[in-house]
């Protein structure tokens, strides 16, 4: 089977990829492992684990590309504040939409209901859909790509674009050099019931051992959701998971400090270990990394799913372009338009996520009172502040058009 482009893995970022270039006039084949089937939505079923907070440029890509309104007609919770402080001392800082005059800071949405609406346009549209397409040998020949799936088939394209996520197979197998570490932490996600109401707030509190966060969840009226990713050293995080449902809410009540009454119940929970990845170059002659194949960062600051759209968004205005000065797609000239144009952006997100990191899990007293201070200080800065939210909204830095008002 031959195309123009193949899309390895129709996760959130490729299958966002392949809808942005949909009326481009190539011949473009997505394939993923997975069956990509779209399940019925069931507003009664618990919540997923796995949700991101989705910025205001996200928003705006998945409601060009047509899949929002998948989204907002499954479930969403849209969250208008957010605030932090510091668990082991005075420190807090607050962060409102309202400050920057928007609506709302983004939106809370389960990952499979983001696929879900991505899925329901791909199988629209006339993109090429190859589900239960495992990759798992790659070569080049000629001038194409050849790639050979785990049932023998092969598929062929001169330009391939990895979005197969953190393990991507084609950043192994196309030997792109890449740099990780190890954050020495798991995060615990799940779904939990809280006594009082999430009054619509992203909830962060660093403790010793890293970040919690409690992020807002459109629960059934009445009831009080948040899902939370609780970030910490592995030898807590094996403790935590051992515990049973009662002795797990009374100690993740007392680590939020009760900031929302006491943790009712918790759904089941997952514990996902945590590493920092970046490919050193996201580029090749006809090969292009995009979303989690190039970076995997700290969820702390819920960016990562964000920086994957805007990585999609941005390749897809490159090749748009390119096709229209009839250059050739898979010229390294031309994907490094994207490289210099998304890696700075992503480097500058995951050095801010590590200093953070590292500020709120140092010990020393100075540096404890440093960012006590510091966060008070920030608090009282109203033009430092709205920075921060266009930040956390997206909407900084070198917009692809897809993103833009
Ligand atoms: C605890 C936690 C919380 C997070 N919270 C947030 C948040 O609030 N906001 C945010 O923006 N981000 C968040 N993230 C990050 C976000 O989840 C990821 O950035 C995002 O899922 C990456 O999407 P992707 O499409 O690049 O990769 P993936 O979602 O991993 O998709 C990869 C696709 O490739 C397919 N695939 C893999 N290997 C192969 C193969 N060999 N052959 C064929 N197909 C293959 C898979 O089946 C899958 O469909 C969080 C991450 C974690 C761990």
């Amino acid at each position: 089977m031959r195309a123009d482009l193949i899309i390895v893995g129709a996760g959130m970022v490729g299958s966002t990829l392949a809808l942005a270039l949909e009326h481009c006039g190539l011949d473009i084949l997505i394939v993923d492992g997975s069956p990509l089937s779209v399940a019925p939505f069931d507003a009664r079923a618990p919540f997923e684990p796995r949700v991101s907070a989705l910025s205001m440029a996200s928003q705006r890509i998945l409601e060009r590309l047509g899949a929002w309104q998948g989204i907002a007609t499954r479930r969403a919770s849209p969250y208008g504040e957010m605030r932090v402080w510091d668990g082991s001392g005075t420190g807090s800082i607050h962060f409102a939409a309202a400050s920057v005059h928007a609506e709302t800071l983004g939106h809370i949405v389960e990952n499979r209901v983001v696929q879900d609406a991505l899925l329901e346009r791909l199988h629209d549209s006339q993109i090429g859909l190859l589900p239960g397409a495992r990759l798992e040998q790659l070569r080049r020949s000629g001038d194409d790509w050849l790639l050979t799936l785990t049932d023998g088939r092969q598929l062929r394209a001169p330009l391939l674009v990895a979005a197969d996520g953190a393990n991507s197979a084609v950043r192994r197998l196309a030997g792109c050099a890449t740099r990780e570490w190890d954050y020495l932490h798991h995060a615990i996600v799940t779904s939990v019931r809280c006594e009082r109401p999430h009054q619509a707030t992203a909830w962060q509190r660093f403790t010793d051992d890293g970040p919690l966060a409690f992020l807002p969840l459109a629960g059934p009226a009445g009831e009080h959701w948040c899902s939370i990713v609780w970030s910490t050293v592995p030898v807590e995080a094996e403790r935590l998971m051992a515990l049973d449902d009662e002795a797990f809410c009374v100690e993740l009540g007392k680590a939020f400090e009760s900031r929302l009454g006491m943790v009712l119940h918790a759904d089941r929970r997952l514990c996902i270990p945590l590493r920092q990845r970046h490919a050193k170059r996201y580029v090749e002659p006809g090969l292009a990394l995009i979303g989690d194949a190039a970076h995997t960062i700290h969820p702390l600051a819920g960016q990562g799913v964000n920086l994957g759209f805007l990585d999609a968004a941005v390749l897809a205005e490159v090749l748009l372009h390119a096709a229209e000065r009839g250059e050739h797609l898979s010229d390294e000239r031309v994907l490094s338009r994207f490289e210099r144009r998304r890696m700075p952006h992503n480097l500058a997100m995951m050095a801010a996520m590590e200093g953070f990191q590292r500020l709120f899990q140092a010990d020393p007293l100075p540096l404890r009172l440093l960012r006590n201070v510091g966060l008070d200080l920030v608090d009282g800065q109203a033009e430092a502040k709205a920075l921060f939210v266009r930040q956390a909204l997206g909407l900084a830095g070198d917009l692809p058009e897809l993103a833009r008002a």
